[in-house]
C-alpha cells in the first residue's frame, strides 16, 4: 500500500515570513490520508522546518557537489545540516531556464540519497513533443536518464513527479486518463530497470495545474501516488480545501 504524496511547490515565492504564516495556518489541518508537505525557497527552508510538525518541507533543489566554486548554489550537506528530509530535483522549470538535464538530475538523485534526503524527481514531455505523439518515449528516456544506476532499493523509496510541460501553470490540466496512463508508463519503466519491488513501492505525483477541484479524480486513479502543485498550493486556504478534499 502506497502512502500517497502531497507536496506544494512554492518556486520563487514566499518570504519567511509568509511562508511560517502559511504553515502556522495550514500545519494543524494535516492528517494521515496522505503526507502533506511544501517546497519553499532555500531562505525559507530553516524556519519553515521548525514550524512545520505535520506538513514535510522540501527544498526545491541542490548541487551533486559537496562545496566548491559553484558561486549561488546549495549543496546537499547544507539541507542536511538544517534538517532537510525531501527536495525537488529536474523540475522543467530549472531543466529549461537553469540547464538540467537527467545526468545531471541522476547525480543529484544519488548525492541526496546518499544522505537520507528523499529526491521528488521531476519529468515530462513539451506540448511539441505531446502533439507529435513523443510522451511515452520522452518519458521512458527521462526515467532512464535520471535514475540511471541506482540500487532498486533506494529506487523503490524515492517520489517521482509526471509533469507534462503543457499543463504546468496553464490551466490546462491533463485528462484522469492522460494522467494515470503516464504515471502507468513512468510505474512500467522502473519496472524495467529495477523489478517488481521497486516499481510497485515507488510513489508516483502527477503535477500541472492541480487545483482543490480536480484533486479527488486523479487521487483517484490507480497508479497516480499523489500531486505536486503549484499555484494552488500558494494560497493557504486553497491548500487547505486540497487537504480536506484527499481525507
Ligand atoms: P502548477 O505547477 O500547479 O501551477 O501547474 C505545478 C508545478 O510546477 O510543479
Amino acid at each position: 500500500m502506497r502512502k500517497p504524496i502531497i507536496v506544494g511547490n512554492w518556486k520563487m515565492n514566499k518570504t519567511i515570513k509568509e511562508a511560517v504564516e502559511f504553515i502556522d495556518a495550514v500545519d494543524p489541518c494535516c492528517h494521515d490520508g496522505a503526507t502533506y508537505g511544501v517546497a519553499t525557497s532555500f531562505l525559507a527552508l530553516n524556519d519553515s522546518i521548525k514550524h512545520a510538525k505535520n506538513l514535510i518541507v522540501a527544498a526545491e533543489n541542490c548541487h551533486f557537489e559537496d562545496n566548491g566554486a559553484f558561486t549561488g548554489e546549495v549543496s546537499v550537506p547544507m539541507l542536511e545540516e538544517i534538517g532537510v528530509k525531501y527536495c525537488i530535483i529536474g523540475h522543467s522549470e530549472r531543466r529549461t531556464m537553469f540547464g538540467d538535464t537527467d545526468e545531471t538530475v541522476n547525480k543529484k538523485a544519488k548525492r541526496l540519497i546518499a544522505a537520507g534526503i528523499t529526491p521528488i524527481v521531476c519529468l515530462g514531455e513539451t506540448e511539441a513533443q505531446f502533439d507529435a505523439g513523443e510522451t511515452e518515449q520522452v518519458i521512458r528516456s527521462q526515467i532512464s536518464g535520471s535514475l540511471a544506476d541506482m540500487c532498486p532499493k533506494c529506487v523503490a523509496d524515492i517520489v517521482i513527479a509526471y509533469e507534462p510541460i503543457w499543463a504546468i501553470g496553464t490551466g490546462k490540466s491533463a485528462t484522469k486518463e492522460i494522467a494515470q496512463n503516464c504515471c502507468h508508463i513512468v510505474r512500467d519503466q522502473v519496472r524495467v530497470m529495477y523489478g517488481d519491488e521497486a516499481a510497485d513501492k515507488v510513489r508516483i505525483q502527477y503535477g500541472g495545474s492541480v487545483k482543490p477541484e480536480n484533486i479527488a479524480e486523479y487521487m483517484a486513479m490507480e497508479d497516480i501516488d499523489g500531486a505536486l502543485i503549484g499555484g494552488a498550493s500558494l494560497k493557504a486556504d486553497s491548500f487547505k480545501e486540497i487537504i480536506e478534499k484527499t481525507r
